[in-house]
């Protein structure tokens, strides 16, 4: 990227974030001891959980509550507490119904009952219920992690939307975006956009699908060879169904390629290997972000300040015939990693296999690197790689959520892998749609006898990515600041100069010394709610929810900056005028009828398109489709529900792309 261009700019206010970060992150790296040494036992955790669907478990208890012992929950002087309603039911005992707040009998808005915690749903949310209940605990909203039989405001779910049939409130998963994110989807999807915009999608590396696209795959790459012959390229293979570097393997030539047997049954992606990826400590490494898909209409997307950094743990060296196969010097999974002999687990967020990005940023930043680049070009791969996912997606939505009919609204959480190359060019390796949030890990006490420990390093960047989304999710945020709107000020009013701050600062704590004096002898040391946090509260006199908690640790960069990318939302516009025809509620597939009206409509039929050449070529569409489709069957590697979606939604993905093709019906 050029000095000074827009994508550059764009990063701008993203430094004093990360530097601060950075900077935060030295301070206590001077402060903190770092038991975490080279030499600790193997351990067998894993850590993302599976993408494919696994039963649920019947409980919450079952993965959840024993695993990390809960915190006590805050400890606010008898005379500042407010009492505790029973769940589901207003201090008067009349039960809430969403949307509506129980009036006092002379007929005033009762404020206890109008400002209710939110209630959250969390009996779904698997792996991330430890990670979940700090939250909402740092929240002092409600957990109902068995369920409600009323409705909740906001439910967690642990693998899809459909983990529960919801039709108010919120979730936290989009219809559709754990097959959207699937290897062979993405690829699809990334491909409609570098076909359309090459320059801008090069960072995603070239990638065929097998065994569709084998016979494409040896000819482009016979085509380069014969073009520079000294062109000695590395190959990856990862299976589409794949997950924490299952069955992945690096291959030099295509006819490496495992055909036999497995490839007919497990489709997969071949893809360019970077072989020049950026070293530290001489390992390579990758970078997991938390991305924020607040809304799909009108699109926001949040990410997070800070991620994950993971190690591999054999020193890193160019793919060669000796080396291909050395998983811990070639994948950076922690899954595989944690298995190696040289895993180090840390209680430094600096040090160890797995650490804090931020941590990452000081260090380049310390060797001169200009990390404000990095960003931008960060940013700028995860508002592009949400564009090309997006027109699907709302047809997905639309589907489940058809417009108009009640049902809840989605957010979702997505972990972007990126590999930083040599040149400090970001790559999409690929996305989660459920990113894991454990914030444990197993710790073998003696041979064969593991516990799971706490690892701070997940707990810090986890939490804080899930609490702050439930904070920008928070329905109830507007009924609080009209309530509250002196407390609800911006930062820059919450923050006024030093100098008014030093003298309001001495006047509170005046008052602070008389409230401290009350509550003398009660411990209120907690992590998740700092003495400060009720002492601030009490001495404002009322509960500002907010007031103990850190600056939200996620940015929004969509739309802050639509301008620079919404030219590249086209195949998103075709998805709109798609879901406009597609005439019955509730369904993806285009009838032929909706398809005569769409082609009429937008002015397409001409003497050289006919109306009957328009019905052979929907017939075409669809015969090709269901070829597809048929083709997944047979190889028994797609669930019944994701035949119903992903059949019905490439349908609207080959004609998006038919179109784009100039209406040949080629190239499908
Ligand atoms: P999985 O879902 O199984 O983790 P990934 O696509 O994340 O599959 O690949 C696993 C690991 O392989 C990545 O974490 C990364 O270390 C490495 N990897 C994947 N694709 C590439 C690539 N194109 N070039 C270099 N390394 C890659």
């Amino acid at each position: 990227m050029l000095r000074g261009s827009p994508e550059r700019e764009l990063a701008a206010w993203w430094e004093a974030e990360a530097v601060a970060a950075t900077k935060a992150q030295a301070a206590k790296e001077q402060v903190r001891v770092d038991p975490g040494a080279a030499g600790e036992p193997e351990r067998k955790a894993g850590e993302e959980q599976p993408k494919e669907p696994a039963p649920a478990p019947p409980c919450a208890a079952e993965e959840g509550d024993a695993r990390i012992p809960p915190r006590p929950p805050p400890t606010l002087p008898v005379s500042l507490a407010k009492p505790e309603p029973a769940s589901g039911l207003c201090p008067h005992g009349k039960s809430r119904i969403k949307g509506r707040s129980c009036k006092r009998s002379s007929g005033q808005p009762d404020e206890y009952c109008s400002l209710r915690p939110v209630t959250v749903d969390s009996s779904k949310a698997r792996t991330s219920l430890d990670a979940l209940k700090i939250s909402i605990r740092q929240l002092k909203w409600k957990e109902f992690p068995f369920g409600r039989r009323l409705p909740c405001d906001i439910y967690w779910h642990g693998v899809s939307f459909h983990d529960n049939d919801i039709f108010s409130g919120q979730v936290n998963k989009f219809p559709g975006m754990t097959e959207m994110v699937r290897k062979i989807t993405l690829s699809r999807a990334v491909r409609i956009m570098q076909n359309l915009f090459p320059e801008e999608y090069n960072f995603y590396p070239r990638s065929w699908i097998l065994p569709d696209e084998f016979q494409l795959f040896v000819a482009q790459v016979q085509m380069v060879k014969d073009g520079d012959p000294s062109w000695k390229p590395t190959f990856i293979v990862k299976p589409d169904s794949g997950c924490q570097g299952d069955g992945i393997y690096l291959i030099k030539d295509p006819s490496d390629i495992r055909l036999s047997g497995t490839l007919q049954s497990r489709p997969a992606v071949v893809q360019e290997y970077i072989c020049k990826p950026l070293l530290i400590d001489k390992l390579k490494f990758d970078i997991r972000l938390y991305v924020l898909l607040k809304s799909l209409e009108p699109l926001e997307i949040y990410i997070a300040k800070d991620g994950l950094s993971r190690f591999c743990t054999e020193p890193y060296q160019e793919p060669n015939p000796k080396n291909l196969h050395h998983i811990f010097m070639h994948l950076t999974n922690y899954s595989l990693n944690v298995h190696s002999g040289n895993f180090v687990h840390s209680d430094s967020t600096s040090t160890g296999s797995k650490r804090t990005f931020s941590s990452i940023l000081y260090r380049l930043s310390s060797k001169g690197v200009d990390i404000k680049k990095v960003w931008s070009d960060i940013i700028s791969l995860v508002i592009k790689t949400v564009i090309a996912l997006t027109p699907q997606l709302k047809v997905f939505h639309q589907s489940d959520i058809p417009a108009g009919r009640p049902g809840p609204t989605c957010f979702q959480i997505l972990g972007f892998d990126i590999l930083l190359m040599k040149n400090l060019k970001p790559i999409l390796l690929e996305v989660n749609a459920n990113p894991s949030m454990r914030i444990e890990h197993e710790q073998e006490l003696s041979p064969g006898v593991f516990e799971n420990v706490p690892s701070l390093v997940d707990e810090e960047v986890k939490v804080a990515v899930i609490r702050d989304t439930l904070r920008l999710m928070d329905p109830l945020k507007k009924k609080r600041e009209s309530h509250f709107p002196d407390i609800y000020m911006d930062r820059k009013h919450r923050f006024p100069p030093v100098s008014e701050r030093m003298s309001s600062l001495k006047l509170q704590l005046s008052k602070l010394s008389i409230v401290r004096s009350q509550l003398l002898g009660k411990s209120l040391a907690s992590k998740e709610n700092p003495p400060h946090s009720d002492l601030a509260s009490a001495s404002q006199g009322n509960a500002n929810p907010d007031a103990h908690l850190p600056s939200i640790c996620l940015k929004q960069v969509f739309p802050k900056y639509a301008k620079q990318f919404n030219y590249l939302r086209l195949v998103d516009r075709m998805a709109n005028l798609f879901i406009r025809f597609l005439g019955i509620k509730g369904t993806m597939k285009l009838g032929p009828t909706g398809f005569r009206t769409f082609i009429r409509s937008c002015k397409l039929s001409s003497s050289s398109l006919s109306m009957a050449a328009v019905d052979i070529l929907y017939i075409d569409i669809t015969r090709r489709w269901n070829s597809m489709t048929m083709d997944q069957r047979d190889s028994g590697t797609h669930h019944q529900p994701l035949m119903s979606h992903g059949g019905q939604t490439g349908m609207g993905s080959t004609f998006l792309f038919l179109l784009l093709k100039g209406q040949d019906g080629g190239g499908g």
